[in-house]
């Protein structure tokens, strides 16, 4: 299902005379590595066809992203590619795989907030959009962190293979950071690498657990909403902390487990 991206021919790529190999984005390759290979071992991901963003620190008009063609597991900080808003690819070997580039570019350029956007077919929360209605439930504490940040898009429109797709997607997505894309996945929006990998694992979470309890055949019992809001509120003041500590837990996971993450 992945697809190759046919961007322009390659010789007019502009060069631009740029510093990309600072300490600063050599880190955000290896965070967003260690993203890659957790969601894989978390099962995350879906073959070859999912992709994780980042903007590029220091360059607003450049993201991270992984290369078309290799697993999640395979991910590694120098083997992710450095892409600008056109689809010329600034470092790395390889190119982006065309979804990757519609969408995300479109995102990043339209909704400068968004530092990362994760797309994954994670099979709880996509499960939930394939059924009427909304996804989430208010039913759950992990939920509860998602409360009022969700939106859905109601229009499955097949593959996004232009740029008119991305910039549909990117203006569903509006002020929200959960994106549920019907019939197809979800697309997880944060300011930085470390709230999109809290809010990607918790969200899958928050899906399986829902689905847990929907296939009782039992009804759910929802929080009030006063109460939900409260509890949103408590957690979203905690969240960028929380998140920073749960991605360097992660990494010290992979540095036992799968050091070369960080080659
Ligand atoms: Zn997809």
């Amino acid at each position: 299902m992945a697809h190759e991206l046919n961007r322009p021919d390659p010789a007019f790529a502009v060069r631009r005379n740029v510093n990309l190999e600072t300490d600063e984005i050599w880190q955000a390759r290896v965070d967003l590595a260690a993203c890659l290979r957790t969601a894989a071992r978390h099962g995350l991901e879906e073959g070859i066809c999912n992709h994780f963003s980042a903007v590029v620190p220091g360059h607003p008009d450049l993201f991270l992203v992984n290369r078309l063609g290799y697993a999640f597991e395979e991910a590694s900080a120098s083997n992710l590619l450095i892409c600008d808003f056109d689809g010329n690819v600034l470092s790395g070997d390889g190119e982006p795989e065309a979804t990757a580039f519609y969408i995300h570019a479109r995102l990043h350029r339209m909704s400068p907030r968004v530092g990362a956007a994760f797309h994954t077919h994670m099979p709880n929360a996509t499960a939930l959009s394939m059924l009427e209605g909304e996804p989430l439930v208010w039913a759950g504490q992990t939920a509860l962190k998602f409360y009022g940040r969700t939106v859905v898009d109601e229009d499955y429109n097949g593959l996004a293979l232009d740029e008119r797709e991305g910039d549909r997607i990117a203006a569903v997505l509006g002020d929200n950071d959960i994106l549920f894309m019907k019939n197809h996945g979800v697309m997880v929006c944060a300011a930085n690498i470390a709230e999109a990998w809290d809010d990607l694992y918790y969200l899958e979470r928050a899906a399986e657990v829902q689905l847990k309890a929907m296939s009782t055949g039992r009804p759910l019992l929802p929080v009030k909403p006063e109460v939900a809001a409260a509890a949103a509120r408590q957690m979203r003041d905690g969240d960028p902390e929380s998140a920073r500590l749960h991605l360097e837990s992660i990494k010290r996971v992979l540095d036992r487990k799968d050091p070369d993450y960080k080659l």
